[in-house]
């Protein structure tokens, strides 16, 4: 198994965030670090070090991205480097003027969290006050205003499913009759609880059987990191709370931290399924320890990176 130098899964612009996400352990209040926004020169700084081979990299972590005072700043520098970026977000925090400043960066995948379709819903399941027409202005203002412009961008309209949201299901992709066009994409993302079965359990009955059938044990500290606000590397996407922080990129360069004694030990409790002790990998139903020696670890980020990549450029083609 490689070690190279890792891929940067994601990037942290910023962990404040408004809402309260039953099946984000940020939304459920379990954060405890301090709160930020990314400084231009983290963002500078990490340009350098990219995987000579990565193309695409999400500009979001645990927050609201589009919080970030010069969010376009980050994804115009990050798009500059060649790299596809993708941008998450609650509809219900864009405005018109947040829209045209996404629209002028470089941003090429935009991916709208829309996880009910009543003000009901949106309230009960994000803590949205808002209301859903409001939320769905927003989308189609976004998707409108991408058309006129020379910029592809691919529109994702993304919805998770939960036992709140159940009956919204058939409306969710039934969005696909209001927008046939390829820039529009819709995914129904399966509950996987950041790697925690009881968050999984608590917001969809049997969600657990539908993700374990299909788990394979993680190899996140073979592959790749996330960078928080403040230039800490974490060694996995669900690290919400800086749980395992393996340095920072203003104290030692990435490749360092990579090749670092910490990451090497980490490394030698996946390698031998001891990763009971680690904190959160302990909980996570990814975790090695589950699984039978069979099992081969298995590094997700590459694959996932062309499978995106597919959509984007047959979309982009026929569009
Ligand atoms: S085992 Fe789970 S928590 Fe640990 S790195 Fe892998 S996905 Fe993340």
């Amino acid at each position: 198994m490689t070690c190279d130098l890792p891929y940067i899964y994601e990037i942290e612009p910023t962990n404040h965030c408004p809402y309260k996400c039953i099946m984000c352990p940020r939304g459920l209040g379990k954060m405890k670090r301090p709160r930020g926004f990314m400084r231009m020169e983290t963002v500078e700084l990490l340009l350098n070090h990219f995987h000579p081979s990565q193309q695409l990299v999400r500009v979001h972590h645990f927050g609201e991205a589009i919080l970030h005072p010069e969010i376009h700043t980050i994804l115009n520098m990050l798009g500059t480097k060649g790299l596809t970026t993708v941008l998450s977000l609650n509809p219900a925090t864009l405005t018109p003027e947040l829209i045209q400043k996404i629209l002028s960066s470089k941003v090429n995948i935009v991916c709208f969290s829309l996880d009910g379709f009543s003000d009901k819903n949106l309230r009960d399941i994000r803590g949205i006050q808002c209301g859903f027409n409001k939320c769905w202005e927003m989308i189609e203002q976004l998707i409108q205003e991408s058309r006129n412009q020379s910029q592809f961008i691919l529109k994702v309209i993304q919805m998770v499913r939960l036992n709140a949201n159940l009956q919204d299901i058939d409306r969710f992709n039934r969005i696909k009759e209001i927008y046939p066009e390829p820039d529009v994409h819709l995914y129904l993302a399966e509950n996987i609880g950041f790697g925690d079965l009881s968050l999984v359990e608590q917001t969809l009955t049997n969600g657990n059987d539908r993700i374990q059938k299909t788990a394979s044990p993680c190899a996140a500290p073979f592959s790749e990191i996330s960078v928080l606000w403040n230039g800490d590397v974490v060694l996995c996407c669900y690290d919400y709370d800086g749980f395992q922080v393996i340095g920072n990129i203003h104290e030692q360069s990435i490749s360092d931290i990579w090749y670092g004694e910490m990451v090497q030990s980490i490394r030698e409790l996946f390698k031998s399924r001891k990763t009971e002790s680690l904190p959160l990998c302990g909980s996570c139903f990814m975790a090695p320890h589950h699984f039978l020696r069979i099992k081969s670890l298995k590094t997700k980020v590459w694959k996932e990176e062309q499978e995106i990549l597919s959509i984007y450029t047959q979309a982009k083609k026929r569009t």
